[in-house]
């Protein structure tokens, strides 16, 4: 199928905002950039700026029902924890796909193309395989289908409730026994997905604290084995870090060095409490970072050395983690914003690299190389961003970025074509009424 759009603006590699841009689609791909022409005959015009497609590197569908329900009162990461592990008790497959499904078109209404579905529900109810042991990453994947999303599928290995622990209350339904009983489940939903472009199967360390590190091998040498991305939490919490110490000697990054989890596949999720180590191992072995400043902020966790970790050698990449909110421009401002926070000084992220990080950094982190830019060959992903909202009106050519990214709000994406597929036009998902979807999946599990 061959479908022209015309760009009033497009954004278009080194990173410059061109205007009059004819982008030509075949099937799932770009097949032609042109800048600079009139608008071709029976063109579709997409107003404003048109991004390339943005990747959420970090998702854990079902806490969109916390939303709102957890914002309130005093507490932690640890306490808002167990609101979650409520919410985790009360899904099935067909209330995940449901539920992931509204979930992932709210992301599509925000201009996310791809997900990375950091996925540890795996079980039900008392740690019961499903007749199908994999039926809910089997609903994650339909549901990133359904909403019209790429997705990486992060199996996640979860296996120890805390280090030494075993697993407690609702985590048995995460856990496998052992990592060798993990890969099995894992090996089976890879082949089930075999020669699927939109869907890659890969891993996730859950953390330290949930996976001995004499069994992480495992998990790594599968990620390898499938080409898959391999990500894991890293120091979100201090706690986590001064367990992690006491028992092993060593940080989580150390820890994850020394167990061969750390490379060019791999992503560091939060990393928000680092040593200086930390920081060269992971700059150093290229690891991705993935920010999740909106969650961060709402858990308390604190703020990460982003800049520092891109300096050293580490891709950032955003993620919406938590959902407390879904907007991958208000993720990649507040990169930015934080880092003034902390440090008393302002200018640490052109725009432009902000925005390189939501889209071909993330993108690739996810086993999507081929994504996250505006040239032929590429994925046909087309984000449009309005420039006339009460948000974003003044913006310019010069302006357009600065704009999209410290002003812009996931409202502001007006149509979304992903892999080819328009599955936003007119800020509407091709589903229907978004808010509806969500309503009724939510429904029947409000913590
Ligand atoms: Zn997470």
């Amino acid at each position: 199928m061959h479908v022209t759009y015309w760009c009033e603006m497009a954004w278009l590699p080194p990173g410059e905002v061109v205007e009059s841009v004819a982008v030509a689609i075949e099937g799932s791909r770009i097949g032609d950039v042109r800048p600079g022409v009139p608008p071709p005959p029976g063109a579709e015009r997409l107003a404003g700026l048109t991004l390339p497609g943005l990747a959420n590197c970090h998702s854990h569908a079902f806490h969109r029902a916390l939303r709102g329900h957890t914002q309130t009162g005093r507490g932690d990461f640890w306490s808002w924890r167990e609101r979650m592990y409520a919410v985790a008790e009360t899904l099935d497959p067909d209330r995940y796909l449901a539920l992931a499904t509204a979930t992932y078109a709210e992301m599509a209404l925000a201009g996310i193309t791809a997900v990375a579905e950091f996925h540890y529900l795996h079980h039900g109810p008392g740690g019961t395989p499903y007749a199908d042991p994999n039926a809910m990453g089997e609903a994650l994947v339909e549901a990133a289908r359904r909403a019209g999303l790429r997705i990486a599928l992060l199996d996640t290995c979860y296996l120890t409730g805390g280090i030494g622990d075993a697993l407690a209350g609702p985590q048995v339904r995460f856990g496998d026994g052992d990592a060798e009983r993990w890969a099995a489940r894992a090996d089976a939903l890879a082949r089930a997905h075999e020669g699927a472009r939109d869907v890659e199967i890969g891993a996730a360390i859950h953390s330290v604290r949930a996976v001995p590190p004499e069994q992480m091998h495992v998990v790594v040498d599968f990620a390898h084995r499938h080409t898959g991305p391999l990500h894991a939490h890293v120091s979100e919490q201090r706690a986590e870090n001064e367990a992690c110490v006491e028992a092993y000697a060593a940080t989580p990054v150390q820890v994850l060095h020394d167990h061969g989890a750390l490379g060019p596949r791999s992503t560091a999720v939060h990393a928000t409490h680092l040593s200086d180590v930390d920081v060269a191992l992971l700059g150093g072995s290229t690891s991705h970072v993935c920010m999740c400043p909106t969650t961060e902020r709402d858990l308390a966790d604190g703020v990460g050395p982003a800049r520092r970790l891109l300096d050293a050698g580490s891709p950032v990449t955003l993620g919406s983690d938590s959902q407390a909110v879904i907007d991958l421009f208000e993720e990649a401002r507040a990169v930015e914003l934080d880092e003034r926070l902390v440090t008393g000084e302002r200018g640490h992220w052109p725009a432009a690299d902000l925005l390189h990080a939501a889209t071909a950094a993330g993108q690739a982190s996810l086993g999507f190389p081929d994504a996250g830019c505006l040239v032929p060959g590429a994925w046909a992903d087309l984000v449009s961003v309005r420039l006339d909202s009460v948000r974003t009106a003044g913006a310019t050519r010069a302006s357009a970025v600065a704009s999209v990214i410290f002003a812009a709000t996931a409202a502001d994406v007006h149509s979304v074509v992903s892999g080819g597929r328009r599955v936003v036009t007119d800020g509407r998902h091709v589903l229907g009424d978004a808010g509806a979807l969500l309503r009724e999946a939510l429904a029947p599990l409000i913590p």
